[in-house]
Order: structure tokens, then sequence, then C-alpha cells
């Protein structure tokens, strides 16, 4: 069953060199009872693990049940190890998380499906070894006896023919030490091959040989006399299937051993996932705004009279204030532009602030005087009462438009025509209301008072200028080249030098789309890249959690590679478990960045909309993050060394 030769091992710690074997033949016969004897460091425990597969031999040559297992690949020996070898441990190494049942049926994982029906039912084994009533127990409630049957379960459930025990009684008293010797023998006598390394003789008294190894040699091979049966000795062993890597049933096996992970260490989970949850619900509450205030620019422009073009005075060039003060823009140029072909409507236009009073009421709002034709460009039919009429202008009367904003403020529901209010202590009438514009972004459109041109410059802002001019051209394909001449006329008009013209600004509407389209990319480049530094923070995050979890179950990762876990189980096993962290992190960023956009809407009245986008993209993204930050402290997980991680403490 067991055949090994010259068998070589020398562990190296830096530049000492420790022989632990130095050239061991052994051969055990199918259905033998070995005991392993020796001082301790004489390599007892080495021979055992390279009979387990769980490390290879420098020199010499394995040969298990016919099969040479030198040059095998990773897979193939953990398979295996999972179907003809059973580990018992002296320390037990049961998953303190999971039930008695479970952790006999955990080598279950790790079968492949055309093998699974060679298994035990783990119910089966637990009352075979005398805890039948023990099977929903937490390991940490059963006593070290039972610990030790629960891993005598594991051991048989893939129906083994070798068990190996290292000290399997070591930390056990003698009554129950008797018991597993006991159910040991009695599974012996069924045909399975057992070797065992204890320092006992009264356990090694179990056995029908004894080996004896003294500083990497043997030096002594005792069999009892007529104790060697020959029980199944030329049984072939079934062909080993791998298991393949990722089937439904194991994913979601991953899926939940992780989310076991994460309930029993709530806490520490909810912060780590939390990074992960402030960046997405960031990412979220940004998209919304971003995504709310587009359509509002979209609006907005839409709503915007058609053919339009700003004319107002350039920007100060270079800061020097006396030397190049921007032109300044009077009714004059109004009647110039008026004139120019291909000009449809022209109004000069004064902006500025005021408190408005009416009775007991008070209101701080936008005055802004315009000329007549202001009401077709800009669609701003007075929806009651009127406009002001081309007469009223010269005369500088004082009669006022309300925005639905300021009405609902000042008059409630009360109509507010042919009532007086003061604007700056001036006594005004009320002509009409102007219809509902809506708010844009950060901008409440109705929150306005119209008011004629004459009146606002001379009466009340006490301006001699006009701030800017609109102009509506005829056609939207003569707009560029009415701009141009716009341009030529007023440079004249003010006899501007060539190198000033960028002293008169002026705006197409489909240049400020462009302009506000170009803004709205970089607002979604520094989204993203806000989006970005966050996750990068909450997976840097979720990296360190996954790393202290590996390291916290060390002992874990050496245990499932002994019951058959390949390298790449163990890797998906920690990469699903990061993925489980930081959806759940998504998630909840989700909810919660959905929670404060509404909350947002609704009391700060910000235009948000949630797309279905952003949440498929923050849950992309946070899968992503686990998926990306969890590779590496995956792949350290996966490449542990199995007889190290046993033995860590
Ligand atoms: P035993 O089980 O008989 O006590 P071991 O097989 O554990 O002996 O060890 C044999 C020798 O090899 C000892 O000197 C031990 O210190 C050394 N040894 C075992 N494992 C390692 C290791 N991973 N690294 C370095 N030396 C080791």
């Amino acid at each position: 069953m067991i055949k090994l030769q010259g068998i070589k091992k020398t562990y190296r710690i830096g530049d000492i060199e420790v022989k632990a074997l130095k050239g061991v033949d052994v051969d055990i016969d199918s259905g033998e009872f070995v005991a392993i004897m020796g001082p301790s460091g004489s390599g007892k425990s080495t021979l055992l693990h390279l009979m387990g597969l769980l490390d290879i031999p420098d020199e010499g040559q394995y040969i298990l049940a016919g099969m040479n297992t030198a040059n095998m690949p990773g897979e193939k020996l953990a398979a295996i190890r999972n179907e003809v070898l059973g580990f018992v441990f002296q320390m037990f190494n049961l998953l303190s998380r999971i039930s008695a049942r479970d952790n006999a049926a955990l080598p279950l994982v790790y079968a492949s499906k055309a093998s699974k029906n060679k298994s035990s039912a783990p119910e089966e084994l637990l009352s075979k070894v005398g805890l039948s009533d023990r099977a929903a127990h937490m390991p940490n409630e059963l006593s070290g006896g039972q610990q030790q049957r629960v891993a005598l379960a594991r051991a048989l459930i893939r129906n083994p023919r070798v068990i190996l025990a290292d000290e399997p009684t070591g930390n056990l008293d003698s009554a129950s030490s008797a018991e597993i010797m006991k159910i040991l023998s009695d599974l012996n006598k069924t045909g399975i091959t057992i070797v065992m390394v204890t320092h006992e003789d009264e356990i090694a008294a179990y056995a029908g040989r004894k080996i004896t190894l003294k500083d990497g040699l043997i030096v002594s091979d005792v069999k009892k006399s007529g104790e060697v049966k020959k029980l199944n000795a030329e049984m072939p062993l079934p062909e080993l299937k791998f298991h393949k890597l990722l089937t439904l049933g194991r994913v979601r096996n991953y899926f939940y051993q992780a989310v076991r992970a994460l309930l029993s260490n709530k806490s520490r989970s909810f912060l780590s996932a939390l990074g992960v949850l402030i960046g997405v619900a960031s990412v979220i509450t940004m998209l919304a705004l971003g995504t709310g205030a587009r359509k509002d620019v979209e609006k907005n422009l839409a709503s915007l009279g058609s053919n339009l073009l700003t004319v107002r005075p350039g920007h100060r060039r270079g800061g020097i204030a006396s030397e190049s003060a921007p032109t300044r823009f009077d009714e004059a140029d109004v009647k110039v532009i008026r004139k120019i072909k291909g000009v449809k409507n022209v109004t000069g236009i004064v902006s500025g602030r005021a408190q408005i009073v009416y009775g007991s009421k008070n209101w701080n709002t936008r005055i802004t005087g315009v000329e007549p034709p202001y009401e077709a460009m800009q669609e701003s039919y007075a929806d009651a009462g009127r406009f002001f009429t081309a007469a009223e202008t010269l005369a500088r009367p004082k009669i006022a438009i309300l925005g639905k904003t300021v009405v609902k403020n000042l008059f409630g529901d009360e109509n507010p025509i042919g009532k007086k209010v003061k604007i700056n202590r001036v006594s005004f009438t009320v002509v009409g209301t102007l219809p509902s514009k809506g708010a844009t972004g950060w901008r409440d459109k109705d929150d306005e008072i119209l008011i004629p041109l004459n009146t606002a410059m001379y009466r009340l802002l006490g301006k001699q200028y006009v701030d800017y001019i609109d102009v509506q051209g005829e056609t939207a394909e003569g707009l560029s080249a009415l701009q141009n001449e716009l341009k030529r006329v007023l440079i004249r008009l003010h006899s501007l030098p060539e190198d000033k013209e960028d002293a008169i600004d002026i705006r197409n509407m489909a240049e400020i789309q462009e302009a506000m389209t170009a803004t709205m990319k970089t607002f979604s480049w520094l989204l993203g890249s806000i989006a970005f530094i966050s996750m990068l923070v909450g997976g840097i995050g979720i990296m360190n959690i996954m790393l202290v979890s590996v390291t916290e179950r060390t002992r874990e990762i050496g245990l499932r590679k002994a019951i058959g876990a390949n390298d790449k189980d163990i890797l998906f096993q920690f990469v699903i478990e990061s993925i489980v962290i930081c959806l759940t992190g998504g998630v909840m960023g989700i909810l919660f960045g959905f929670s404060v956009s509404m909350v947002l809407a609704h009391f700060a009245g910000w235009s948000m909309s949630v797309s279905l986008f952003s949440i498929l993209l923050a849950f992309f993204f946070s899968a992503a993050t686990g998926l990306a930050f969890g590779i590496w402290p995956a792949h350290k997980a996966a490449a542990l060394n199995p007889i190290e991680a046993l033995r860590y403490e």
C-alpha cells in the first residue's frame, strides 16, 4: 500500500541544514496498523507528512497504492488526499464556526462529482463514533475526546484506504484515548491501513507493527507475530477524478462560508466594508446630482429662447484694471444693433438684487430690467395681467411683473395684479405674473421680478449702462454671421483697437451648450476620480482585513489542504469572501446613497436622479474591488505550505 524507498528530506533554515530523514525504506501492506515511534526530532512527523502527500521528499521514491507520486501535479495530490487518505491530528483541527456534522462533512466539498457516491453520510459516521446526539453542536461545546471523534468521522467520510494519525491521543485523557484507539482498531479490522505517530508505548501497543526512528533513520521495525492481515492488498484503486474547479455547488459552499465568516465577526466585517460603503454612497449621490443637474441644464437650454446671442463686456485682460477697463454698453448700442440686418429682436438687460415688501411680508430677490421684446425672446408671456409696452419704456413707469416664487412668498393665494409693492422702498404696481420656468440646478428661475429697463437703470439700480444685450437672430443659420457682424459694428462704434477685440464677448447659446457639455464632462471625470480614490481606499481596507483573515485562519487552510483542497480551491474561497464583503458594502452604499439623494431632493430641493445605470455601476465596481483587492491575500492563502499552516499557532 505504502512503499517508500531511499526517502531523504532536509530542511533549511537560513544556512542551517536539518537532515530530518536520511534515507528511509518502508513497505506497509494494506490492512496493517503501524505505529511510528522515536524520540522527539527523530523525523516521525516528517515521515507521516510525506506519506500524506503534504510534503515532497528531496530524494527517494514514494509509491502509494501502486501510484508513483513523484512529479504529480498539485491537483492530483489533493485529489489523492481527498479520496485515498484520511488525516487525524493531535489538535483535532475542527473548524470552530461550523457544527460537528458540517465538520465531518467538510471533505465532501472537495470531492469530485464522479466519486461522491463513494462517500459515507456524515450522520451515519457520527453515530458510528458515538456522537449521533451531538451532530448539531459546535466544536467548543464538545469535550476533547468528542472532538477527536468528530475528526475521525471527518477522516472516514470519503471511505479512505489509509488513515494517517499524528499523535491522535496526545491531547486526550486516558479514558478518551482508549475510546479513540478502540475506534481505530475497529477500523483497522475492516481493512483500513493505519499509520500512527505516537511516543506512548501504551498507544503503540494497539498497533500490529512498531517502527522506531532515530535521527532520521529507521532503527527498528517489529511486527507482532501473526498480526498482519493482507485483507484487500491487491484491490485496485478507483480511477482518481480531479474535482472540477468551480461547480455551482462549490461556489455556493464558498459563498455560504464567506457569509458565515462575515457574520461571526460582524463589527469587523462592517468596519472593513465601510470604505466601500462610503465610496459607493458618494458615487451614487454625486451621480444622482450630476444627472439631475444635466437634466436641468437641458431643460433650461430648451426653455431659453431660440437663436439667441448674448453681448456682454469682455473680461478684463491680465487683471490690469486701468489699462483694460471693460467696455460698457448702453441704449445707444441697443439702438444700433436693432438696425443690423438679420436681427429680429433686441433687448438691453440689467440685473441686481433688491428687497421687496408687501404689507408685512418681505422678500429678497433678483430684479431684472428688460425691454418689451424680452417677452417674445424668452417666451416669458405673462400668464396673468400683462407685459410692458414699448410706449411705457421711455416714461420709466414703476410697474413690475413677478415670478411665481415671489408671488408665493409675498401674496400666498392672494391675487397680486394691481397691488402695490415696495422695491427698495420705491412703490411699484404689479401688472402681471410670469409663467413658471422651474428651478435650474442651483438657481430658481421663478425667483425674479421683471421691470422696465429704464426704470431699473435710472430709478432702482442707478446704472448708466446695461449689463448685457440679448440679440435674437432671424434664423439659426445666420447666427454666426450675425455674431461676426455684431462684433465688427461694436468694435467700430466703440473705436476699439483690433487687439482689444476681446473687450466684447458675444456668446451663442449653442456655444454655451457646448461649454456646459464640456463642464459636465469635467464633472464626470471628477466624479470618476473620487469614485476611484474612495474605492482604492476601501479596497486597501478590504485587502488588509483579508490578510488578517488569512493569518487567523492559517490552520484552517492547512486542514482544508490536508482533506483535499487544492491551491485554486483556497484561492477561490478567499476571493469569494473578499467579493462578498465588498458587495455587502456596495449594497449598503447603494441604499445609503439612494436615501441621501432622496433626502437632498426633498429637503434641499435639488434635482436628483438615481439611475439604474449608476446602481449597476456601483454593484459592478464593488465586486471588481473585491476581486482586485482580494486576489493577493487569497493568493497568499493558496500558497501556504499545508504542514506549516497546520503547525501555525
Ligand atoms: P518528530 O516528529 O519526530 O519530533 P519532526 O519530523 O517533526 O520530528 O522533525 C525532524 C527534524 O526536522 C527536527 O530536527 C525538526 O526540528 C526539523 N524540522 C521539522 N520540520 C521543520 C521545518 N518545517 N523547518 C525546519 N526544520 C524542521
